[in-house]
């Protein structure tokens, strides 16, 4: 760490410096980091592959695809978003102007995890760089070809003392969150969240934490059940159930309980065959913590389909559970894999209910095409945001803005929401110096007639 340091230094000196603050300079690192991407997609999809044996078209679509689609957002819109803009001005301040600035926070450090490494960890960066920061980068030690990767391709392209990446384990990310930056981007649990936020606090450096938690989906009876089983397999199943926006746990109307789970069972082996053991397409938990955590999971309910696992491949089958005990560790603790519980519900109020008694999700999606149970729903409950009739797509798209509340995080970002992370906007008045009235200053004798007229 004696030489992270010493670089930690090395970057806020190169930030006092000024030369990320330039527009050209922001839009040519962007450019560079398309470049990097572009050249290097064959070897970063072969990296996710090795740590989560994720099928090309997956990856390249949540991994590389979000990223580029970010560049491609921030070097369109730069010049505008950087430029400052004027803000109105009551009579009393007059004569004056007053204009806010965009400004770079300064050192940066930008915390990610494992399920989507890539992403997850460039994605911010793009904002970061966007918005004239320098960058301290951390990938997660458990995508351990992918963080070694980063960690290659950004030495390659960038100096140091611009943007870094710093790999290693829980030691490492200790001795980062010790020293002082001056914004914290973390993606990650919960737990560890609340880790990164207490060693934020000496410093009051301001953080924005992409936490996880239990996202409910809600399954009423007045849609297709074809589409939403369909649409929900593929949400909970796409990289193994390790996404931290796929439907946690199923409410689903009593009436329509039997046909969703047989549309589940169709999708899911129109999707990956009868054994997804043998599938392309179906990828594989991160590691042996992970696969016995889930495993343990699966004496929590009935297991109506799949079930199978196999620890030497870290491979869990797609599997639905029905009637989760209410307490256990599977309907309180966020899944995280493959393992769909399924609850049913007979009044609206009941899956409320549900929901409620948890903390606040990242996600909800309810699968309705009733107007009314559609507005109760999302008026009614608080989560990070969602879909209504779909499920985990709403990251597709860099104009929706993406973070949790409460317990599943705090801050957004994404295209625009990514650059005004990353930017202190600093409001400035400049006043005029031909007028300086003398009721302002003390002795006020009878000014408060005056105070009154201008303030009241
Ligand atoms: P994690 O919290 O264990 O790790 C995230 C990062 O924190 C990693 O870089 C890791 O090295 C570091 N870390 C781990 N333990 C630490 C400690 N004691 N002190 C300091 N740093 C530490 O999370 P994970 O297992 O990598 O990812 C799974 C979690 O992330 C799930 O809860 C999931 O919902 C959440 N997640 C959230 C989002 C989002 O965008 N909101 C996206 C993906 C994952």
């Amino acid at each position: 760490m004696q030489l992270a340091n010493h670089l930690l230094l090395q970057q806020r000196s190169f930030f006092q410096s000024g030369k990320t603050r330039s527009l050209e300079f922001r839009l040519e690192q962007l450019r560079k980091l398309e470049r990097m991407i572009r050249t290097n997609e064959e070897k970063i999809l072969a990296a996710l592959h090795q740590d989560l044996r994720k099928p090309k078209a997956e990856a390249w679509a949540s991994e590389i695809a979000l990223v580029l689609e970010e560049i491609a957002v921030m070097t369109k819109n730069l010049k505008a978003w950087s430029k400052s803009s004027r803000l109105p001005i009551p009579l009393a301040l007059q004569p004056a102007s007053a204009r806010i600035y965009p400004d770079p926070y300064g050192q940066v450090l930008i915390m990610a995890p494992w399920n989507y490494p890539f992403q997850l960890l460039l994605s911010p960066a793009v904002g970061a760089i966007a918005a004239g920061n320098v960058v301290t980068l951390k990938p997660s030690e458990f995508a351990m070809n992918t963080s070694q990767l980063i960690g290659e391709l950004f030495q390659d392209t960038f100096a140091p003392e611009y943007l870094m990446v710093i790999e290693g384990g829980v030691e490492v990310n200790r001795q980062l969150l010790a020293h002082r930056f001056d914004y914290i981007f973390f993606t990650g649990s919960p737990q560890v969240g609340r880790l990164v936020m207490s060693a934020a606090a000496p410093h009051l450096t301001p953080v924005t934490l992409e936490l996880g938690g239990k996202s409910p989906c809600i399954v009423d009876r007045s849609v297709d059940l074809k589409t939403a089983g369909r649409r929900i397999a593929w949400g909970k199943f796409y990289n193994t159930g390790q996404t931290c926006v796929a439907p946690d746990y199923l409410l689903v109307h009593k009436s329509v309980r039997q046909e969703l789970l047989h549309s589940l069972v169709d999708a899911i082996e129109s999707f990956y065959g009868k054994d997804p053991k043998t599938s392309p397409d179906y990828g594989r938990i991160i590691n042996h913590r992970h696969f016995d955590r889930l495993i343990n999971y699966l004496k929590d309910g009935e297991v109506l389909y799949g079930g199978q696992f196999d620890s030497h491949q870290l491979y869990i089958s797609p599997t639905l559970i029905v009637q989760p005990v209410r307490d256990s560790a599977l309907m309180t603790e966020e899944s995280f894999g493959p393992l769909l519980p399924v609850l049913e519900y007979e009044h609206l109020r009941e899956a409320l209910e549900v929901i409620e008694r948890a903390p606040h999700p990242l996600a909800l999606y309810l699968f309705s095409n009733d107007k009314k149970i559609q507005d109760t729903v999302m008026s009614s409950v608080a989560f990070g945001g969602g879909c209504l009739n779909d499920c985990v797509v709403q990251l597709g798209a860099s104009s929706i803005p993406f973070g949790g509340v409460g317990a599943s995080g705090m801050g957004r970002y994404h295209g625009k929401t990514s650059f005004d992370t990353f930017t202190h906007f600093k409001p400035i008045l400049k006043r005029a110096t031909w007028s300086d009235p003398q009721f302002r200053y003390p002795p006020y004798k009878d000014h408060l007639k005056y105070f009154k007229f201008f303030l009241d």
